[in-house]
């Protein structure tokens, strides 16, 4: 791969130009309804310039003061996610012919899609949800034709949130894997790094000066601050094999009184992948779509299965989206499922904090 590359602000449009010119559907970040939220944009003026963002436990609010940067804010409530797990769409359809039916599976619309801004986080979430759809015997083909249709331009993080913890889960602020092209915004512009031939093919016609090595000293301090800026963290000691030794805790009963079971932190993760299988037939019976739906294991649906409710109280529902993230994970895909983007924590209406329970159930252990 090439050496890193700069690319001077007023130069962003040529990514934007270059995409365009290649067939790609843009989907970037813009400030809308007081978030930050991915869209089909077609022009760099339309990032979210000068705007920072503030968040905490339970709050998320835009600010202005980020100078000349677009991207001095670590996330918005969306990942990758659902532009390759769509949040609900039909997998086949029936029609009624004679005694029968005939069923015709249905197809993802899908186009090549360049997604810009990717963060550290939501690449390694993407890895995880590419184990989750691709890996084992059958390949989910709805994911997989709108994942091969991506193209990754990542930014490092510089901003991070108070409530990100990617440095303590080993999955940022910098990006290390799974991108194409990674720019890394200081004052004057970008430094680009190159991962992929696709990536490759894009800077070619971009053709930068390559990157200074003062750019590159300020590129590697300003990663170096993020992640030394992120305070909160997972326990490292054995989290699997403690939260296993104490499924009857009490603090399950204290963060239950506390929690909405409105399932924001599930929605908003971008490594949860549960979903509800649904009908949805025409008032004639004539025809039926069998949907796949994003459900949450806060949902009273989920836990029950044959006639019986297997998690009847938040209680047990928190539990199992708690034990279920931290600790089973390891077992099903060999490292845990959370990737200290932080979301869950921000978006949580009662503000609460998956650190701060991990740390409490998890106090006094060896
Ligand atoms: S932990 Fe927070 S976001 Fe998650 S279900 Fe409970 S109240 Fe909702
Ligand atoms: S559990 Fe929370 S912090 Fe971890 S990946 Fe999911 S939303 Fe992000």
């Amino acid at each position: 791969m090439s050496v890193p590359a700069f690319l001077p602000r007023p130069q962003l449009q040529r990514v934007f130009d270059a995409l365009q010119h290649l067939g790609y559907r843009i989907v970037g970040p813009v400030a809308r309804d007081g978030a930050l939220v991915y869209e089909d944009i077609t022009s760099a003026s339309e990032l979210p310039w000068g705007v920072a963002a503030r968040q905490d436990a339970g709050s998320f609010r835009l600010e202005a003061g980020a100078g000349e940067r677009c991207f001095a804010w670590a996330n918005g409530p969306q990942a990758l996610k659902p532009l390759v797990f769509a949040p609900v769409e039909p997998l086949w359809r029936m029609e009624r012919k004679g005694a029968g039916f005939e069923v015709r599976m249905t197809q993802a619309t899908c186009r090549p899609t360049a997604v810009i801004g990717v963060r550290a986080c939501d690449l390694a979430a993407l890895a995880l949800q590419d184990r989750h759809f691709l890996g084992g015997l059958h390949a989910d083909a709805h994911y997989a034709g709108r994942r091969e249709d991506l193209l990754l331009i990542a930014v490092n993080c510089t901003h991070p949130a108070a409530t990100c913890f990617c440095a303590s889960t080993g999955d940022g602020p910098q990006v290390s894997r799974g991108f194409d092209l990674a720019l890394t915004e200081l004052d004057e512009g970008y430094t680009v790094a190159v991962g992929s031939p696709p990536g490759e093919k894009l800077l070619a016609l971009l053709a930068p000066a390559p990157a200074t090595a003062d750019q590159l000293e300020r590129e590697r301090a300003a990663l170096h601050r993020a992640a030394a800026a992120q305070t909160r963290g997972l326990p490292g000691r054995q989290l699997r094999d403690v939260l296993m030794a104490r499924l009857d805790h009490p603090r399950w009963q204290e963060v239950a009184e506390r929690c909405l079971a409105c399932g924001n932190c599930t929605a908003v993760c971008p490594t949860c992948f549960c979903h509800a299988e649904i009908e949805s037939a025409s008032l004639d019976g004539a025809t039926s779509l069998h949907l796949r739906e994003w459900d949450s294991c806060f949902g009273e649906r989920h836990g029950y299965i044959h006639g019986k409710q297997l998690r009847p109280g938040t209680r047990e529902r928190y539990r199992q989206w708690l034990v279920h993230k931290l600790a089973t994970w390891h077992d099903q895909y060999g490292r845990s499922g959370c990737v200290g983007c932080g979301r869950c924590i921000t978006w949580c209406p009662a503000a609460i904090d998956l650190t701060e329970e991990a740390a409490a159930l998890c106090a006094g252990a060896a």
